[in-house]
């Protein structure tokens, strides 16, 4: 379906049409980070159309809000702020509207997502990565416990998760340095150094808006209203230093190098004609964990593509290599964040909630001459290392090498409904630093 008019241009199959408005952290050459909206291949200046009054129907402060280089100040006015500021948005860039263009501000305000830089939206407070994918949980189990059952006792009762590094989370295009780290590959030495199996993580976040107090559970049907909106998450993996440390405490050095997220947050507001039902649960949560009614999901599309060096300095695309759909999620974000408040845990503006890995197969059933499986790692897709990849530049891949560049996309409609999408994460995989074991 066409999408809305907008005096702005938006070409067919751009991601950001007047239904998305996500919003993001930019600057130009010689000007200090700022508030703006994608809106087709420009981005909106939210600090330059903030001075000139024309938001200060919808939230008091504008002016300052849009001007910081981070969306917490906005995202922590909660849900009636960002529905105001989101309607008042859509009617400025609608067709009918000609404020911005008679008072000379649209030549201002406009600008071209290829002339500015995008930084790190919002400032990362609490960090929390969950494993809320069946298929990708019980992948990973039928690996790595052969004999026992795919899934442990607790995963169909809480939605399992660890707490991150919120430090080291960074934006799309961000170089990835391969890490070192400790590992001891089965039958060999205990050793230190450069990671040899990096891997990619495909995921949907969530951050939240306003605060809540130590003590204060969020109940999973007021969950939504905490949700400001929702990014791309690449967590990238070291495999070897994983399976090394996470017994018994979990994921540590093997996560907490670097995670990267897409520039644009979408609203959760704009994700609304694309909700569905999640997939049943069996057997029933506990109460806490109900209630958060039968749209409790969402229709987004997801892809993951790889480019080598090679690929790239011969002009070619990075190549399709996994498709997912965020509808698959077993818990959902109401599901996630009541859980991740249960015990009172407070949150804060910025809080990111990542989903864990999404997969929709059994990674032992796949043919990669299909096409590309709904696996959202390479340790399902070449199943930890035994069923290579073979990349149009015949290069072969079980993980990631160094030169490698990493592209998730994300997107919802498209067909009947518009497209509406998070545009680009990537990043590309840098050789180690010249490091040494501390005291090594
Ligand atoms: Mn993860």
């Amino acid at each position: 379906m066409a999408s809305a008019d907008s005096w702005a241009p938006v070409d067919a199959g751009s991601d950001f049409p007047l239904e998305n408005l996500p919003y993001g952290i930019f600057s130009r050459t010689g000007q200090a980070p700022r508030a703006g909206v994608a809106i087709g291949s420009n981005v909106l200046d939210l600090s330059v159309v903030a001075v000139e009054g024309l938001l200060d129907s919808a939230v008091e402060g504008a002016a300052a809000l849009f001007s910081a280089d981070s969306l917490n100040p906005f995202m922590a006015r909660g849900p009636q702020a960002w529905s105001a500021v989101r309607a008042r948005l859509a009617q400025l860039l609608d067709v009918r509207d000609r404020t911005l263009r008679d008072l000379g501000v649209a030549e201002r305000a406009l600008v071209a997502q290829r002339a500015v830089s995008l930084h790190l939206p919002f400032a990362v407070a609490d960090y929390v990565d969950f494993y809320s994918s069946l298929h990708h949980a019980a992948n990973l189990g039928r690996m790595f416990r052969p004999d026992g059952e795919a899934l442990l006792p607790n995963w169909r009762h809480l939605p399992v998760g660890y707490h991150g590094r919120a430090g080291t989370v960074v934006v799309s295009g961000t170089g990835i340095a391969r890490p070192h780290g400790q590992s001891k590959p089965p039958g060999a030495a205990l050793q230190f150094g450069p990671t040899t199996r990096l891997d990619l993580e495909l995921e949907v976040g969530f951050v939240t808006g306003t605060p809540t107090p130590l003590g204060q559970p969020i109940p999973v049907e007021r969950a939504e209203e905490h949700i400001f909106g929702l990014v791309l998450v690449n967590d990238w993996s070291a495999r070897d230093i994983q399976a090394w440390e996470y017994q018994p405490l979990g994921p540590f050095l093997g996560k907490s190098f670097a995670t990267s997220i897409s520039p644009w947050v979408v609203p959760l507001a704009a994700l609304a004609p694309y909700r569905c039902s999640a997939p049943a649960q069996d057997p029933a949560p506990l109460g806490y964990l109900r209630g958060a009614g039968d749209a409790a999901s969402i229709d987004l599309s997801l892809e993951v593509a790889l480019q080598s060096e090679a690929m790239r300095s011969d002009g070619r695309p990075p190549e399709p290599i996994a498709r997912a759909n965020h509808r698959d999620l077993y818990w959902t974000m109401a599901q996630q964040l009541a859980h991740a408040t249960a015990n009172g845990a407070s949150t804060r503006t910025g809080d990111l909630y990542a989903s864990g890995t999404i997969s929709g197969e059994d990674a032992a059933a796949v043919d990669l001459r299909d096409g590309p499986p709904a696996l959202g790692s390479l340790i399902e897709l070449t199943l930890n290392g035994q069923r290579p990849l073979t990349l149009p530049d015949g290069s072969r891949r079980t993980f990631l090498e160094d030169g490698d560049t990493v592209r998730l996309r994300g997107w919802c409609g498209g067909g009947d409904l518009p497209r509406v999408g998070f545009g680009e994460l990537t990043g590309t995989v840098l050789p180690a630093a010249d490091a040494r074991a501390p005291g090594g």
